[in-house]
């Protein structure tokens, strides 16, 4: 399968806190940074991501990274 030309992010679970709502959750627009639960980690969906990174921006604790 080919690689997608753009970088999905990861949520950092040690820089992570999981907030009760992730803040950075409504920045996407995709619908890809997933939290079921309050105070859950949220994670995000490998499929639905676009690598646009405004994500990256708006989580406060800096937890949203791309390796
Ligand atoms: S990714 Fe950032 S905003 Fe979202 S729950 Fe974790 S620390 Fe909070
Ligand atoms: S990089 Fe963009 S598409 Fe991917 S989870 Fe973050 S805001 Fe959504």
């Amino acid at each position: 399968m080919m690689r997608a030309n753009y970088r999905v992010p990861n949520i950092d679970a040690e820089k992570c806190h999981t907030c009760k709502r992730c803040l950075a959750r409504r920045s996407c627009r995709l619908k890809a940074l997933v939290q079921f639960e309050q105070n859950e980690l949220p994670y995000i969906d490998q499929v639905l991501c676009r690598g646009c990174l405004v994500c990256v921006e708006e989580c406060p604790f800096r937890a949203i990274v791309v390796e």
